[in-house]
């Protein structure tokens, strides 16, 4: 496997984690939920002996895109998320469209970059054309304080 060393300018979203309840109910022993229990075998504590109930899991779960409804949208090849990039319960998403407005090269690149506020604009009326609808997918379905952002960084990939 090889690195790429990327370079992005242009606009990015983060967003918050947005935890949900699981479904999965788990087993615990009624009068000391440390008891530790066997849950697919036991019916009864092998510690006291109570006869094991259940409960919803507590442990919370992390939204990704694969909670938005089939039916509303898929954003599977929409957004790059790029490593090591966010903070702690933060998501950082970057369009996979590289002429959406961004700039996303090889590091390598002599290029310069215009970042004039006139090619800031134009970048985000494309970035917005391309994911508008998908942000709002984001917001509703996927994450908590979704946000766009105009910056630059390196990663790898
Ligand atoms: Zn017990």
């Amino acid at each position: 496997m090889s690195t790429d060393t990327n370079f992005f300018i242009g606009w990015y979203i983060k967003g918050k984690y947005r935890y949900t309840k699981s479904n999965e109910r788990e087993y615990i022993c009624p009068r000391n939920q440390k008891h530790e229990i066997d849950g697919a075998i036991a019916n009864y504590c092998s510690i006291c002996g109570s006869k094991i109930t259940t409960r919803a899991r507590l442990t919370p779960i992390v939204l990704d895109i694969y909670d938005i409804p089939e039916e509303v949208g898929c954003l599977e090849d929409a957004f790059i998320e790029p490593e090591y990039m966010s903070k702690e319960n933060e998501v950082i998403l970057i369009s996979n469209y590289s002429l959406c407005g961004s700039y996303l090269q090889a590091f390598e690149s002599n290029e310069i970059v215009d970042l004039s506020q006139d090619k800031q604009e134009k970048q985000y009326t494309e970035f917005m054309n391309r994911h508008g609808e998908d942000i709002k997918l984001l917001k509703e379905y996927v994450y908590d304080n979704v946000q766009l952002f105009y910056g630059a960084f390196v990663y790898y990939s």
